[in-house]
């Protein structure tokens, strides 16, 4: 075998298309060559038993993992997400560029450990502490950090131009944050031309709090037209009332309104969503992500899942906030969240593959590679190589199928993982 050449067999393993026994999967300096199942296992394979592939984070705000945990205290009558904005402005607004890399890099790691993929790093920090012309350095920092611990990333430098919709000018607190249309394609091209391996560049609106339609029309003429497109949108209440105000449409409707919304986009949150808005992002294949731990920790609301699986929604996972860093724990609290609204048990699943860690864990790697615009779909040839393995941690607890593995995995205490990524 050629030297970076590795072979890997899987006795379980769980390919786009579902379970598979007795998996083998060659790489080429960790990109996938082949995938064969229902073979015999040869002497230079590295075995394993049970294995998933590594899930791609989709939306991810690295310098808030510093204040993970920090803001789990009462400073309002009625503390919100805006309450909890004011005390994370105030985090953006004291750390410079090598504690942006040090959160970044410890961040990464954690996230590499925890069994993701990649990482999409939607980042608005630009401006140093000085508010000096420098919009790059930080920017870099965190793709520095990415690269160092070997975490794919996709970068998503944000236009921010305004504090609030309507065109409302910045506040103080959002001062490092803003940058002309001028600024942002000349930042998002040095990005592009100083990119590490393994890592591509977005585009990323803010949200329709931070920018008008002309600037919207501006990035997206002026900036290549194949890379993923990243928003915040619909995720609270206070949004959609301030959309319906100044637009007089719902902001979800407005977007569609305004733009061919396709399978580039990828709009995160989409928290509240009414049942035609809910039709059009079904049907233009845009992802929507969801970042169940964040959104259950800043009580945004509850996502309609259960209207967006039966149009066949694409929809992937961000560990956002990073309050917690697990995949598996994303996916059990967006089933949860369903089971509280509906008093049903087991939503997230469908006829053909009614467990719901096997059905989870497919259509979020699946939405997950197409947001991040990386291969990162799976065991497929020319995708990257990573995977989780899975072991029964308990004496008392057997698994006959690969899918209970999973379900105890995602669901359960007692089933032991392991994060591999293969070079
Ligand atoms: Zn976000």
């Amino acid at each position: 075998m050629l030297n970076d050449m590795k072979s890997h067999y899987f006795e379980h393993a769980l390919l786009p298309d579902g379970w598979r026994q007795r998996v083998r999967v060659v790489t080429q300096a960790g990109v996938i060559e082949s995938v064969e199942s229902g073979i015999e296992l040869h002497t230079e394979d590295e075995c394993y038993d049970v294995v998933v592939p590594a899930m791609p984070n989709a939306h991810s705000h690295v310098f808030q993992r510093a204040m993970a945990g920090l803001s789990e205290f009462k400073t309002n009558k009625q503390d919100s997400f805006w309450s909890w904005r004011t005390l994370m402005y105030r985090l953006a607004n004291e750390i410079d560029r090598e504690q942006i890399y040090e959160i970044a890099r410890s961040c990464y790691q954690q996230m590499l450990d925890a069994g993701y993929a990649s990482v999409c790093e939607f980042h608005y920090v630009h401006r140093d502490l000085e508010l000096s012309t420098d919009t790059m350095s930080m920017s870099k920092a965190v793709m520095q950090a990415a690269y160092d611990v070997g975490l794919p990333l996709t970068m998503l430098p944000v236009l921010y131009a305004y504090g609030s919709i309507g065109e409302q000018p910045l506040n103080d607190q959002q001062r490092r944050f803003g940058l002309t249309v001028e600024e942002y394609v000349s930042l998002w091209q040095q990005l592009d031309s100083v990119k590490y391996r393994e890592q591509c560049v977005g585009i990323c609106f803010h949200s329709l709090r931070a920018v008008n339609y002309e600037m919207m029309v501006q990035v997206l003429k002026r900036l290549p037209n194949d890379v993923p497109v990243h928003i915040h949108i619909a995720e609270q209440q206070a949004e959609i009332d301030q959309s319906l105000k100044f637009y007089g449409q719902r902001p979800v409707a407005w977007l569609y309104d305004q733009f061919d919304i396709d399978d580039r986009w990828v709009l995160v949150h989409a928290t509240h969503l009414v049942e035609e808005e809910i039709k059009m992002i079904s049907q233009s294949q845009a992802v929507v992500v969801l970042c169940p731990l964040t959104e259950a920790n800043l009580g945004d609301g509850i996502f309609p899942m259960e209207k967006f699986m039966s149009q066949r929604g694409q929809w992937a996972i961000g560990s956002d906030s990073h309050i917690q860093i697990c995949p598996a724990e994303e996916l059990k609290t967006l089933e949860y969240s369903q089971r509280l609204s509906r008093q049903q048990r087991n939503i997230c699943c469908d006829e053909s593959q009614p467990h719901v860690g096997t059905w989870m864990w497919l259509q979020a790697v699946l939405g997950g590679a197409q947001a991040s615009g990386l291969p990162v779909s799976g065991m497929l040839p020319g995708q990257k190589l990573s995977f989780i393995t899975l072991n029964s941690d308990s004496s008392v607890i057997e698994f006959d199928r690969p899918e209970q593995c999973l379900d105890g995995y995602v669901f359960s205490d007692c089933v032991k993982s392991q994060s591999i990524q293969i070079k």
